[in-house]
């Protein structure tokens, strides 16, 4: 009888799979998809048909017979698992998800007390990253346009809850979003995981492939710099915008905007960030979520500030709610003069 010795040309991987990590040791680099979708089936009990891998590559992405080699995985490869449970188990899974729901409310995170955006530690560091980094352009910049950068997880992608698409993971209106935001802004996407997971999510989220949109940067946890927040007590990585504005010099705080669900990622340039509402338990929020579409209002009606460093992003609600009320009157007014027989009774 076989017993379960690990055979030389085994490799160890991982699979994420609603916030946690699966390790995988039991396989080699000659084992099929199959046998990892049924480790992955004892892990999760989430059924192979319906699990969705990220992070394979190859042509096979589907054949179960592949082996992982063919898949390109490896020693030390992370993959994520997108799938929902068999019935029973997915309702504990709910419940588990409900109780944590709060955990983390960033507000008031490493904000405004400290300021760290003069630090010359932290500007070293920014310097560095401005010589060393190298920030994916998959498109230049186009002249006059102003830049939008966008974090992932947590802003339009919940990635803690299990669904058996991405689409159902995924906040609804992105695609309006960027759509709108598009002929005002390039679009850099900016998240503080790696490279392969901002490609595949995206890739799964078809944001490459609109018609109405191109993103034009894409930024990981590598241009990220760690500083010391006072609050934690602890170094915690943030996101410092002189990144890109140090190579690509047409973005400035005169013209850019981030948006990200934890406030702290804004530390280096306070100004520039508008904290979004975090999109998580996407099951029960997606029907009702419509944070995409007030944000992209906002986008456009600031869309023509000549400097940014104007705008206070923390009273964006009331800014859209204003300058849409200030446009419905104006084309009121314009509806009038060009038909006058509609100012009043005749
Ligand atoms: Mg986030």
């Amino acid at each position: 009888m076989a017993a379960a010795v690990s055979e030389p040309g085994t490799i160890a991987f991982s699979v994420k799979y609603s916030g946690k990590e699966i390790q995988i040791n039991s396989l080699s680099s000659d084992s099929s998809l199959a046998q990892l979708q049924s480790l992955l089936y004892e892990a999760t009990r989430v059924a192979p048909d319906n699990m969705k891998l990220l992070g394979l590559k190859g042509k096979n992405l589907s054949v179960s017979s592949a082996k992982l080699s063919e898949l390109g995985v490896k020693n030390g490869s992370k993959l994520m698992l997108i799938g929902t449970p068999d019935a029973e188990i997915k309702q504990v899974t709910e419940e588990k998800h409900e109780s944590v729901e709060f955990l983390e409310d960033n507000e008031a995170y490493c904000d405004g007390e400290v300021k760290l955006e003069h630090r010359p530690e932290y500007l070293d560091k920014i310097e560095r990253r401005i010589r060393e980094y190298k920030i994916t352009e998959l498109q230049a910049p186009r002249a006059g346009k102003k830049l939008l950068v966008l974090d992932i997880d947590y802003t339009f992608f919940d990635h803690k809850s299990v669904g058996s698409h991405i689409d159902e993971l995924t906040r609804p209106y992105i695609h309006h979003l960027l759509t709108v935001a598009y002929p005002h802004y390039d679009i850099a996407i900016w998240s503080a995981t790696s490279m392969k997971w901002i490609y595949s999510k995206l890739g799964e989220m078809r944001l490459f492939a609109s018609e109405m949109f191109k993103i034009s940067l894409l930024v990981d946890s590598l241009a990220c710099i760690s500083v010391y927040c006072e609050e934690d007590e602890a170094n915690v990585n943030v996101k410092p915008l002189a990144v890109i504005w140090g190579q690509y010099p047409q973005y400035s705080a005169s013209n850019t905007i981030m948006i990200d669900d934890i406030r702290r990622n804004f530390a280096m340039n306070p100004q520039s960030g508008l904290r979004i509402r975090p999109f998580r338990q996407a099951h029960q929020h997606r029907q009702h979520d419509r944070e995409l579409i007030r944000i992209a209002e906002y986008l456009e009606a600031i869309a023509d500030v000549e400097d940014f460093r104007e705008l206070d992003h923390r009273r964006w609600e009331k800014y859209a709610a204003k300058r849409a009320k200030k446009r419905a009157k104006l084309e009121q007014k314009q509806g009038d003069s060009a038909n006058p027989d509609s100012a009043g009774p005749a």
